[in-house]
């Protein structure tokens, strides 16, 4: 099979990157040993936030002196499995390293903020013109609780770089969060608005839509896993596949954290570590009302109504890809969830969840996801690597791919998302 690009992964971002070469008149050949939008993807199951305001990673100065803690608590949000850590070692001690000083966490967040910014905005383009309009609410705000104002004000220096990048934000007394978020424990009594947000209400259902739309627009599809990417001569490169070679003019790695291997087949350097998080979701609607998705900060769950049901994900697990799911963390999501909103305990609370899940985010230490060519092989294109903010980052990374590939001018500074900085 010939073709102007193959996309090595079905997820969010070789969606997005898809969607872009076709609209640039270009042949585009998908890989993905499953359908489109399925279970194995981080992007089926994440908590569908188009947060343009997440611009810091979950490490940060001091963080490794709460690590304990987290560690010896069975509801705390990081786990680190072992004999795995043995291995993930040098990934978390650059994980660490690389938030060290606000200095480095600022600029981290300038980077990231280019890339996300117009995120909600992007999204909302991409669902008018794929049909999915009903999936993406670009203009609902996010809310993020927290049980009192001093919890609030103990973690100033996120809230304070938000401010210096020019997030707006609005504080919310006890009243004011709970209009905002109807149903939610008293035991949360303040909260933060950020109104430039919004949020997808099923991910999953977003990604097969936009190949849905493409496939009508000539897209081809492989349900191959690819195995390797090799040069030929004549200006071509060959996908490796277990179906056969897929020879195009360009390949781009979007395989979410399985974009590691395949990077080694060019010799390239990729640092992933998959940042493992779990998903509950109860059939509830009691949370329906104003329909604002909302961080419980003390938690570190998010919670957002989807078409299908309630869904609360978070969970920080290091453990490998290969290593079985733990599902006592997702009846830890579910218990988070009841306790802050027993309304829906009532409702709720003794139906099985209809979805249990585990995903894999694709993170860098440096929490700045991969998007550029290889320096070895400039017909190889990254789009992976984007830890927590893969679905809202993902509109303007399949732009800035799909600019490197027809040589136009990209919409910002590519410098910093360069895989040069870990060769
Ligand atoms: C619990 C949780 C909550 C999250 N919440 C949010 C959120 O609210 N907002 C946000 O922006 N982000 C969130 N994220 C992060 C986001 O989901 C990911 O960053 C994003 O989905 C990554 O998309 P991707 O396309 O790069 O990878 P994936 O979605 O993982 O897709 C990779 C694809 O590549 C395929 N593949 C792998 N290897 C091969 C191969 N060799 N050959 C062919 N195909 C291959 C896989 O089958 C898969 O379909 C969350 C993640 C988790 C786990």
């Amino acid at each position: 099979m010939i073709c102007d690009v193959a996309i090595i992964g079905a997820g969010v971002v070789s969606a997005q990157t898809a969607l872009q070469l076709v609209r640039r008149g270009m042949r585009v050949t998908v890989i993905d040993m499953a359908e489109p939008g399925s279970e194995q993807a981080a992007s089926f199951g994440n908590a569908g936030w188009l947060s343009s305001h997440s611009v810091l990673p979950p490490a940060s100065p001091g963080v490794w002196k709460q690590i304990p803690k987290w560690l010896m608590d069975p509801l705390g949000p990081l786990t680190v499995r072992f004999p795995y850590a043995i291995q993930a070692t040098p990934w978390l001690l650059n994980y660490l390293r690389a938030a060290d000083s606000f200095d480095k966490l600022r600029e981290t967040a300038r980077v990231l903020r280019s890339l996300i910014k117009d995120g909600p905005a992007l999204h909302e383009a991409v669902a008018q013109e794929v049909g999915a309009h009903d999936l993406i609410d670009a203009h609902s705000g996010l809310v993020h609780a927290f049980p009192d104002k001093s919890h609030y004000d103990n973690a100033p220096f996120g809230w304070k770089v938000r401010r210096e990048l020019g997030i707006a934000l609005e504080e919310l007394d006890a009243q004011a969060l709970h209009a905002k978020v109807p149903h939610l424990s008293d035991a949360y009594r303040f909260g933060v608005f950020m109104p430039e947000a919004g949020h997808c209400k099923s991910p999953g259902q977003y990604v097969q839509r936009i190949f849905e739309h493409l496939h009508a627009h000539g897209l081809q599809f492989v349900r191959a896993r690819a195995l390797g990417i090799q040069r030929q001569g004549g200006g071509t490169v060959t996908v490796k596949t277990t179906q056969g070679d897929v020879a195009c003019a360009h390949v781009v790695v979007a395989a979410g954290v399985w974009s590691k291997a395949l990077a080694a087949s060019v010799g390239d350097r990729l640092p992933l570590e998959s940042e493992r998080g779990y998903h509950v979701m109860l059939p509830g609607t009691d949370l329906k009302g104003p329909a604002i998705p909302l961080m419980l900060e003390d938690r570190k769950v998010v919670i957002n109504q989807m078409t299908d049901g309630v869904r609360c994900a978070g969970q920080v697990e290091i453990a490998g890809v290969d290593a079985a799911p733990n599902w006592r963390r997702a009846d830890i999501l579910r218990r988070h969830l009841l306790e802050s909103f027993p309304r829906l305990a009532g409702a709720s609370g003794d139906a099985p969840a209809t979805s249990v899940w585990l995903g894999h985010r694709p993170s860098t230490y440096d929490g700045i996801p991969v998007i550029g060519p290889s320096p070895r092989c400039a017909q190889v294109f990254y789009a992976c690597g984007h830890g927590h903010v893969g679905l809202v980052g993902s509109a303007r990374t399949g732009q800035l791919v799909a600019q490197g590939i027809a040589g136009e001018t990209p919409a910002i500074d590519m410098q910093p998302f360069s895989i040069r900085r870990f060769q």
